[in-house]
């Protein structure tokens, strides 16, 4: 189903409203995490006078350590639904815990984030695809294209083709960053399948000062849209600190970007 022999033209998703795919490029932007209600007002703000209609912001966070933030929960959702309607922002969290789904329905989220520890979670992918909500499928740190192909193939066998693909960075030998951002399967995704891919330059950097280059590259090289992190104080953020931008460089870069490709 999601491959490009089985649907020649290129799908446009449908968030509410927003197209994600096709001639527009959308960049989504927030926290790695909801902190508080101050937070996440000042967020959807910075990130509405940017440009953006698109927010994110985990409530349910795969941390590396049991021992750190894990998120607000149903919480964060609501503080996260309460913002973003302030702003008319439509809202994109992670789901860890198909258990969870009637929760993320019940505060409308609008984008179902699968994050890259859970790319081949199969009876994740199975749940998402029995509900129509539009998904970002991140690529598993260590993902072959065509496992991740297949992994979206879970989702669209169960009748949800409303599926974007997000490369966030893969695990290579190199430690000088977080992650490689794997420009290469932008052109290659693109061949292969007929749905929207965006990037995520924050989590492949881990710094704020490589997301400029590095999401300026995606979308030159032909990415649908971008998934970036911001935070109205990146020194005083709950989680990935460093890899935020701040209001200025959020709003800079979407500057810049309206020079590479038609913005919204
Ligand atoms: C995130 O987007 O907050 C996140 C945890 O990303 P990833 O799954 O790519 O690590
Ligand atoms: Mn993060």
């Amino acid at each position: 189903i999601v491959s490009r022999e089985s649907h020649k033209h290129d799908s446009v998703i449908d968030v509410g409203g927003i197209p994600i795919g096709g001639n527009k490029v959308q960049v989504i932007g927030g926290p790695c995490s909801v902190e508080t209600q101050e937070q996440m007002d000042a967020s959807a703000e910075h990130v509405y006078t940017a440009g953006c209609q698109l927010m994110r912001g985990g409530a349910f966070k795969p941390r590396t350590s049991p021992y750190t933030f894990q998120g607000n929960g149903e919480e964060g959702l609501k503080m996260f639904r309460n913002a973003a309607d302030k702003y008319n922002l439509r809202i994109v969290t992670e789901l860890m815990d198909a258990r969870m789904l009637d929760t993320f329905l019940k505060y409308d989220v609008d984008v179902i984030q699968i994050g890259t520890r859970s790319m081949q979670n199969f009876e994740l992918l199975k749940e998402v695809g029995r509900i129509n909500k539009p998904v970002i499928l991140k690529r598993g740190m260590s993902a072959t294209i065509s496992e991740w192909l297949m992994a979206a193939e879970y989702i669209a066998a169960g009748g949800n083709h409303n599926i974007i693909f997000c490369e966030r960075g893969i695990r290579t030998f190199e430690t000088a960053y977080r992650n490689v951002l794997d420009v290469t399967c932008i052109p290659v995704l693109k061949k292969e399948t007929h749905l929207p891919v965006i990037i995520d330059p924050s989590h492949a950097g881990g710094k704020a000062w490589m997301v400029p280059a590095l999401a300026r590259a995606a979308i030159a090289a032909g990415a649908d849209g971008l998934l970036v992190e911001m935070h109205p104080n990146p020194c005083d953020a709950w989680c990935d600190a460093d890899q935020a931008l701040n209001p200025q460089e959020f709003e800079s870069l979407m500057g810049s970007l309206r020079g590479i490709a038609g913005v919204i």
